[in-house]
């Protein structure tokens, strides 16, 4: 969609910071407002994201200062920070930006997900770790991990992995025994539960990324009584956050009106 600057000289123009599926609900709810210009930013990693109804621009900014003069140059009045919990770089970006550019941020964020009697959880601070934490005796492992975070498998091929993401990984790692699967959520405990016996999985490698969507595997893992080895998330910037897209809107609507639109009513 083109940016239309003759209706939009009223409306509120709001920036999301997207990639993940809050980023599309939320769009999806404010896209198609007429008080509302949209524009949603992806990373561009991604080969076929899912469609907006929005202005959708891919790449990066060039950091904090390259994203405060997008603010400027595009007259952006609120900026949403709806990016993935483990996009720290990007989170603390979008935290300087809107400090340099003096625009409204808000982060709109997951809670993470908390251990529950019956899990089998053990807890690394970076893939890494999580890759160490699995042992020097063979497993099976259920791999959820971003594309190129799966390389630090190749640490140790030893195991026998399962690897799940949404592109390709390319090239494909350096392990003897490895298997890949190209999906993207959500993902049901059945079909988690499923997949997790047919390939006699004993343990599942994942980022504590929150949510519904791939909570699946979590839930699954547990009712098998299977091993979940866990990144936890990096620290994020100190600013106004959302934990779901309904309080997400509700922050939209409680920003102060556009000084256009007030004019035009004569305010
Ligand atoms: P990151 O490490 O925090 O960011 C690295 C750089 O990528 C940023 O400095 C920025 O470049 C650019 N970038 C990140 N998100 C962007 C966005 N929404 N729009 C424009 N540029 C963006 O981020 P990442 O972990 O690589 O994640 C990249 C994207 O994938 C994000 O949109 C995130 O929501 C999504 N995602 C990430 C994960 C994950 O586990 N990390 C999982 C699912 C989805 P400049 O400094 O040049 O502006």
């Amino acid at each position: 969609m083109e940016p239309d600057s003759a209706t939009d000289s009223a409306t509120r123009r709001i920036l999301i910071l997207g990639g993940t599926t809050e980023a599309r609900l939320l769009a999806e709810r404010l896209g198609v407002r007429d008080d509302i210009t949209l524009t949603v930013s992806l990373a561009g990693r991604t080969r076929k994201p899912v469609d907006v109804p929005a202005m959708v621009r891919s790449g990066g900014f060039g950091g904090a200062g390259g994203l405060a003069e997008y603010l400027r140059t595009e007259r952006i009045d609120a900026l949403v920070d709806a990016t993935h919990p483990f996009a720290a770089i990007m989170s603390f970006n979008a935290a300087e930006a809107a400090r340099i550019a003096g625009v409204p941020l808000l982060a709109l964020a997951r809670p993470a997900w908390e251990r529950q009697a019956g899990d089998n959880w053990r807890e690394a601070a970076s893939v890494p770790d999580a890759v160490a934490l699995l042992g020097g005796t063979p497993r099976r492992v259920l791999v959820a991990l971003g594309r190129n975070e799966a390389r630090a498998l190749e640490a140790a091929p030893q195991h026998a992995y399962l690897v799940r993401s949404v592109d390709p990984v390319e090239p494909p790692l350096r392990l003897e025994d490895v298997r890949y699967i190209e999906a993207r959520g959500p993902f049901a405990e059945a079909d988690e539960r499923r997949l997790l016996e047919e390939h006699r999985i004993d343990a599942v490698l994942a980022k504590n990324s929150g949510g519904d969507a791939t909570y699946g595997k979590i839930a699954a893992a547990r009712a098998l009584g299977i091993e979940v080895v866990l990144v936890t998330r990096p620290p994020r910037p100190d600013v106004a956050t959302a934990s779901s897209v309904e309080e997400a809107l509700a922050w939209v609507d409680g920003l102060a009106p556009h000084p256009t639109a007030l004019a035009l009513r004569g305010e």
